[in-house]
């Protein structure tokens, strides 16, 4: 069976290499040409001697994602649908950023599908498919890179389908291939949790200095426990507990994402309760107003709604006034269904 060089680890390329009477340099070129040249074929790899190149032909390939869609918001964001070798697919989502109109944001799945059920989520209506191997979390980078040349990725967020910490080993491999191999700075990578508590502490000892993210929605076990079932087993004190234990360099936060639902978690007292839960952490808050999704379960549709503007803003006020960075995010793609919690919406009817 041809080995699939994507997969491969620098390791197994380099053993290769040398299995077919290579000189090691050649396996740096090769690795080189993937991560950074973002070479999807081997015949792209010009500076390879011609047998070689065939020599890698006829006994491996590259593997690529398979562009099956791209939706272009009115805002600037894109979403893309990409098929897996074993026709799953995933959805990644480029955010412009703020300064620089050729920068780009990558919101990048970790998982097709997800188990943890967030009630206002489309993705966890859809349940888990699978975990992503690393390489496939990776290629979301490779692909959209090699799509929006000259346009560029300067940070990298795992926001997208699935729970990051529960595909933990591919994760962590992702992260090493994204920093060692394609040169992103730790410091542009965001690793988003509904809160896996004993894989917070691990993050932090196997990828030290990655931004973590927790999407945090609710102030008391009660609600969260409704709305995010992970705090059934994690509950809110173990999570705050395991943030505050969090080791951060000078200047890091942590991000704190509160999806503002209507009636459910977006009153004054919510807001009182967030600043205790939020004391003595180093943090920033994004406020995200709920996006309704077009799910074909009318009920489902109707369990929350975006609170009133008014709402949003008396409810980030009592977070600056007690001294904590909110931030009310504006959300992006919601057209083209690619805002938060909404990926996989527009598919769901299809599986
Ligand atoms: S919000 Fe994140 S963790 Fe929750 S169901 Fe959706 S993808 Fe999964």
């Amino acid at each position: 069976m041809k080995k699939n060089f994507r997969q491969l680890s620098e390791e197994d390329i380099s053993r290769f290499i040398e299995s077919t009477g290579q000189k090691p340099y050649r396996a740096k070129q090769i690795i080189n040409w993937i991560y950074e040249k973002l070479a999807c074929s081997f015949d792209e790899m010009t500076d390879l001697p011609k047998d070689l190149r065939d020599e890698l032909n006829k006994a491996a390939y590259i593997s690529n994602l398979h562009l099956l869609d791209r939706q272009i918001s009115i805002d600037g964001s894109q979403k893309f649908l990409f098929g897996l070798e074993d026709g799953e697919s995933i959805e990644s989502v480029l955010i412009p950023n703020v300064r620089g109109r050729d920068k780009f944001t990558l919101c990048i799945s970790s998982q097709a599908g997800c188990a943890m059920g967030c009630a206002f989520c489309a993705t966890g209506r859809q349940g888990l498919r699978r975990n992503l191997r690393a390489y496939e979390i990776v290629d979301q980078v490779i692909s959209v890179s090699r799509i929006i040349a000259p346009a560029y990725i300067t940070n990298i967020v795992f926001m997208g389908m699935g729970e990051p910490l529960n595909n933990f080993r591919e994760v962590v491999d992702a992260l090493r291939r994204l920093t060692d191999l394609m040169g992103f700075s730790k410091r542009k990578i965001t690793v988003s949790t509904a809160g896996v508590v004993p894989k917070i502490h691990e993050l932090a000892e196997k990828a030290p200095e990655i931004n973590l993210a927790v999407s945090l929605n609710a102030t008391t076990d009660e609600v969260r426990s409704r709305i995010m079932p992970v705090n059934k087993k994690y509950p809110l004190k173990e999570l705050m507990k395991a943030c505050r234990e969090f080791p951060l360099s000078p200047f890091r936060r942590i991000t704190f994402e509160y999806v503002l639902l209507d009636g459910t978690n977006d009153s004054k007292e919510d807001a009182l309760r967030l600043v205790k839960l939020l004391s003595g952490i180093r943090s920033k808050v994004n406020l995200i107003p709920y996006n309704p999704y077009s799910l074909p379960d009318q009920d489902t549709r109707q369990l929350f709604r975006k609170p009133p503007e008014k709402k949003i803003h008396d409810f980030q006020n009592i977070l600056h006034k007690a001294g904590l960075t909110a931030i009310i995010r504006k959300s992006m793609g919601a057209d083209i269904a690619a805002a938060c919690g909404q990926l996989k919406a527009r598919y769901i009817d299809e599986k």
